[in-house]
């Protein structure tokens, strides 16, 4: 696991092999290996390109292996050059990516390894490193199964597990990363691991929403829902009627039945022709989600919503497959930025400020501010890096980033948004909507911090990779970090 010419890891991130000599044998070495692009060479533009267009990644290459054995000769070879490696899969996530800085690293994209495997009978999927959730989605639906994706078809399955994952089964459910029954993960000797309660348990407790950092997840085995059709949709809303509308929705979700899992957006759209016209210019309010009860129990726990009279009720019996498109998320990268916080309660005090950031008349509002409802299964511990979802809703503001330009106001929005409620945020924040580098141990707690180190000491040594949130200083000084 251990080789010579990784640099010694210190306090400081580990640096390139000091001499501009070695640095150039150590680029002419990556840039002999298939699939492997160096900076300044024909296809870098394109191929440094993350899902989030406002990720600004500019490692110093990039690979895009299409095998198991290139994703092992691109670590040797890495590990042999003295370079650290950032595996990546949509960058959906790539913000933190940057921040954790690439620019001396090597971006392993994994894209390219996109293969589903059904097993009915178990009923299971063996779902490959950089397979989108629509992959997984389409390859269960004809055996009547679905998996616990969340609300885009494109966001990576792997990269979505690693966070913890929450989907519109979650109430019922839990999360997606206590679902899985294995992962196969290539670690930093280049060497494949299978991890699974039994085998490398350590790491399969690390992997389960402990983030990255630990290797790379060539595929995992999750576990499918036997459901071919679900009741889901959305309800949707002027703005006009958020002050009736959120509060509702606040008194809905309090004590409700775990089959309904639903979040509520508050949404500014631009005018736009690609648009849907009960869409393009307006400003609505909309809940949406999926309930996992008979048709007739779904209609007795919609009634308090339904009556105060959405202009568009899209809720019915759909395909499984068909869930994956009811959020709307964008359909294509795009650019933007977002601010997180979890509440274990969302009080009068909340749902006004939100109502005056975003309601009827708000002046500066985000593009959306979201709350998704979580409690049920996704607050049941598990023994995991993320045992549970530590709140009842998950609060989210995003701003579209248009134009370089004006990343800074679109963050600054956003961050407004959820500053104003900052004293009602009470829970951990969930891994996956942090779009910031952010302190493990503010997600984690200090005791899976500290064990959480404790695993990636073992499987990453020389720090090779680059993860996207960092151990906290208080751990790095005592000398803990995974130095020797
Ligand atoms: C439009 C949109 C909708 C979303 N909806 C939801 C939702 O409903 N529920 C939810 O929980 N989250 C949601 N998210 C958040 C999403 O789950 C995270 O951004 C997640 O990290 C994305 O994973 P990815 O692989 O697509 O992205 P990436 O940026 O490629 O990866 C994310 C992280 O995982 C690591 N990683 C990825 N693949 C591998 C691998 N094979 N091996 C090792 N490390 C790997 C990367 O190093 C990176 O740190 C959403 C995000 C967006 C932008």
């Amino acid at each position: 696991m251990t080789s010579p010419s990784l640099p010694a890891v210190d306090a400081a991130e580990p640096s390139l092999p000091a001499s501009e000599a070695a640095r150039a044998a150590a680029i002419a070495a990556l840039r002999s290996l298939d699939g492997v692009i160096v900076a300044g060479d024909r296809g870098y533009d394109e191929a440094r390109l993350a899902w989030n267009l406002a990720a600004d990644q500019r490692p110093l290459a990039v690979a895009e292996p299409t095998t198991l054995a290139e994703i092992q000769r691109v670590v040797r070879a890495a590990v042999a050059a003295g370079i650290r490696v950032a595996p990546q899969s949509t960058g959906h996530n790539a913000l933190p990516l940057v921040q954790a800085g690439l620019d001396d690293a090597l971006l392993l994209r994994l894209h390219r390894l996109r293969e589903v495997r059904i097993d009915a009978d178990r009923p299971t999927a063996l779902v490959s490193a950089g397979s989108l959730w629509r992959d997984a989605v389409e390859a269960a639906a004809p055996h009547g199964l679905t998996a616990l994706h969340g609300s885009a078809g494109d966001v990576g399955a792997v990269g979505y597990t690693l966070g913890g994952g929450l989907s519109f089964y979650g109430r019922r459910y839990g999360l997606a990363a206590h679902h899985v029954r294995a992962f196969e993960v290539v670690t930093a000797s280049g060497d494949v691991v299978r991890s699974t309660p039994f085998e490398h348990a350590g790491l399969f407790w690390a992997l389960r929403g402990g983030g990255g950092g630990l290797g790379i997840v060539v595929s995992m085995e999750i576990e499918l829902l036997p459901l071919s059709d679900v009741q889901a949709g959305f309800l949707l809303w002027d703005i006009s009627a958020a002050p009736a509308v959120l509060p509702a929705w606040r008194a809905w979700t309090t004590g409700l039945d775990r089959a309904a899992t639903t979040s509520l957006r508050m949404l500014r759209f631009p005018p736009l022709p690609e648009l849907p016209p009960f869409l393009s210019g307006r400003s609505l309010i909309v809940v949406d989600g999926a309930v996992l009860a008979d048709d007739e129990r779904t209609a007795e726990l919609l009634a308090p919503l339904r009556a105060l009279r959405p202009e568009m009720d899209t809720f019915a019996r759909i395909p499984a497959s068909a869930v994956l498109d009811v959020h709307m998320d964008p359909p294509a990268p795009s650019a933007g930025v977002s601010e997180h916080g979890m509440m274990r309660a969302l009080d009068d005090e909340t749902v006004e400020t939100l109502l005056a950031i975003a309601g009827p008349g708000a002046a500066d509002a985000p593009s959306i501010v979201e709350l998704r409802h979580l409690g049920g299964a996704l607050s049941d511990p598990i023994d995991a890096a993320l045992p549970r979802l530590d709140g009842e809703y998950a609060l989210l503001a995003l701003e579209m980033v248009p134009v370089p330009e004006v990343a800074e106001v679109a963050s600054a929005r956003v961050r407004a948004t959820v500053d104003a409620v900052r004293d009602r945020l009470d829970g951990a924040p969930y891994l996956n909507f942090i779009e910031d580098e952010a302190e493990l141990s503010a997600v984690l707690g200090r005791e899976g911090t500290e064990r959480l180190r404790r695993v990636r000491a073992l499987y990453d040594p020389m720090h090779l990779w680059v993860a996207a949130h960092r151990m906290p200083e208080s751990v790095v000084a005592a000398g803990l970090d995974g130095r020797p």
